[in-house]
């Protein structure tokens, strides 16, 4: 039965087309598009250590650190240098990014936080305009002002100095030497490149980079070189995250944000004041586990809620092919979107009342409600509930997922990104500037002038779904680890894969291709479902909205058996491999 419904799922998701899933479509075609085809070039198993990347470069270059007696992070940083440069509509150096860190020694889990902030010089009415509407969102996503202060290398070289074991310069090599001497422009990046239905890879920095010398676009099997971006991974190896927050490349971002249309109020200071944190994940149990996540602002709480919540229905004993299992999962999510979206914001401005999100008891009646039908959803009042407004918060996917275990059973899983796809389409030193700002509620207060948890304020963080996770035996043990990019729909992503490796014990590749299901309020979008769970679903009020299916990119890595199996995603590139 299982089976049956892989099968079906899969060939369902060869037709979905997202402008997101686009360029995904042409990427698999060549492999004549059977499930079977792609499981066995995205998924791999190891003995000893393992990388799960979204592009095989970076996939490479991760395994060749772990080889080379690298820790997950000595990888992790150099996979992010790669990644930058080859699939730069997703993260970068321009970018920020969430991580959790499982010391095997101690057992512990740590959460990083290279969030950006914004510029001091930023307000609640950041993008509000002159007759104090909303901007329409992609004039504020292409401005300067979306632009925040990018925390993603100021994050590793804080975890590198926690638990890195090869000298730091070393690990830009890799990608240095693939900047000089050029990559090839992999059938993703090239569909990203031709897109038409975002503003950015037709903003002028963007077109300037990926246009040949004789006027026409890269494309897929193209070599494309990037000497800016070797000149500033340079500086970065050889003045760590103070080689891009202070001297000519700040300069250089500060320049180029302060430009109109819309410029932002970023400057130097802004940047040399950066500080990424780190602290103990957010770690809570989930049957017979413990699932640790980052903190707020980070997707961790949203994704935390809906375990706590389907931790409380019988879904484990049900099994992907069961149409309940769905309504269940989908009932759970839209409680706990409810609940993210009204009290997540940065802790260090506004209380999350986040003990009471996730106290039993209050997990308990929020379970009560998912019922039989799909009734309106709200969210709920937690112990310690501050007073705050509706949320207007939109987020479209650019963002990458890994997850690395090197050989002394040291896990690193971590979402990075710069927002939208190729950012704010602005790039400086060769590298793209994140616009991240946008995930700021754009109006800051409800009618009645009460703030909204996710308003913008200077120095702020804007409220992330990224959820990069970790998954613990009580003992401590390391169980799995996944994550996804996909805007608000990463604790959909997230929460599916974690359901479908723990209690439904599929491999991690199974997991990954699995149909997604993504139920936020009164919306129901999700790849196509085999028919008999969509009647049920209807039945049961849940209308899936099919047309335009799932853009997730989950990678993910289970210990299993005595060694490690790996997955990614068949809707996007990514490898998972080890030795
Ligand atoms: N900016 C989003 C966030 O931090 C992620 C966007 C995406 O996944 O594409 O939640």
């Amino acid at each position: 039965m299982r089976r049956l419904f892989l099968t079906l799922g899969a060939a369902a998701l060869a037709v979905a087309a997202t402008p997101d899933a686009a360029p995904n479509a042409a990427w698999a075609s060549p492999s004549a598009g059977t499930e079977t085809t792609s499981a066995v070039r995205q998924s791999g198993q190891a003995r000893h250590a393992m990388v799960a990347a979204a592009n095989p470069l970076a996939t490479s270059v991760g395994v060749e650190v772990l080889r080379a007696g690298g820790s997950a992070v000595d990888a992790a940083v150099a996979i992010q240098a790669v990644l930058g440069l080859v699939e730069p509509q997703s993260s970068g150096l321009g970018g920020g990014a969430f991580m959790v860190y499982y010391d095997a020694k101690t057992r512990k889990v740590t959460a990083y936080d290279g969030r950006e902030k914004a510029p001091m010089g930023a307000t609640e009415r950041l993008f509000i305009d002159d007759e104090g509407k909303p901007l329409p969102f992609f004039d504020a996503v292409l401005g300067g002002v979306s632009t925040g202060v990018p925390g993603a290398v100021a994050m590793l070289d804080m975890a590198h100095r926690d638990h890195g074991h090869l000298p730091w310069a070393n690990l830009f090599e890799p990608a240095r030497k693939l900047a000089e001497e050029g990559f090839i422009v992999s059938p993703r990046l090239a569909g990203m490149i031709a897109l038409k239905q975002v503003p950015q890879p037709s903003a002028p920095d963007a077109k300037r980079y990926f246009t040949k010398p004789d006027g026409t676009p890269y494309g897929a099997g193209d070599r494309l070189r990037n000497p800016a971006y070797a000149r500033t991974l340079q500086r970065i190896a050889r003045y760590g995250a103070s080689g891009l927050l202070t001297g000519p490349v700040a300069q250089d971002i500060v320049d180029r944000v302060r430009e109109g249309p819309r410029p932002g109020t970023l400057t130097l200071a802004d940047l040399a004041a950066y500080r990424p944190t780190s602290g103990p994940a957010l770690c809570r149990p989930y049957r017979i586990y413990i699932v640790c996540t980052p903190q707020a602002p980070s997707g961790g709480p949203g994704l935390q809620i809906a375990l706590g919540i389907l931790g409380r229905t019988d879904i484990a004993r049900r099994d992907a092919g069961d149409e309940k299992a769905w309504f269940e999962f989908a009932q759970a999510s839209r409680l706990a979107y409810a609940d993210r979206d009204r009290y997540v914001g940065d802790p260090a401005f506004v209380d999350v009342p986040i003990e009471g999100l996730l106290a039993p008891e209050y997990l308990r009646r929020r379970a009560d409600l998912i019922g039989d039908k799909a009734g309106p959803v709200t969210f709920g009042l937690p112990r310690g509930a501050p007073r705050s407004g509706p949320d207007a918060t939109a987020e479209p996917g650019g963002t990458s997922h890994m997850v690395i275990v090197d050989a002394q059973g040291n896990v690193v899983s971590m979402t990075t990104t710069v927002e939208s796809i190729f950012g704010s389409g602005r790039m400086v030193d060769g590298f793209f500037l994140n616009n991240q700002l946008t995930d700021f509620s754009f109006s800051p207060t409800d009618r009645d002038g009460t703030p909204a948890a996710n308003a913008p304020a200077p120095g702020k963080r804007p409220r992330s779904s990224m959820a990069p996770a970790i998954v613990l035996t009580p003992e401590g043990r390391f169980v799995a680890a996944a994550g996804s990019p996909g805007g608000s729909s990463i604790q959909a992503y997230n929460l599916k894969a974690l359901v479908a490796v723990l209690d439904w014990e599929m491999s991690p590749q199974e997991a990954a291709a699995l149909p997604n299901l993504v139920a936020k309020g009164d919306q129901f979008t999700a790849d196509p479902f085999p028919e008999a769970i969509m009647r049920g679903l209807a039945a049961r009020g849940m209308s899936l909205l099919t047309a335009r299916g799932e853009a997730s990119g989950i990678q993910a890595i289970v210990a299993r058996n005595g060694r490690y199996e790996g997955g990614a995603d068949p809707r996007r590139e990514g490898r998972a491999r080890g030795f």
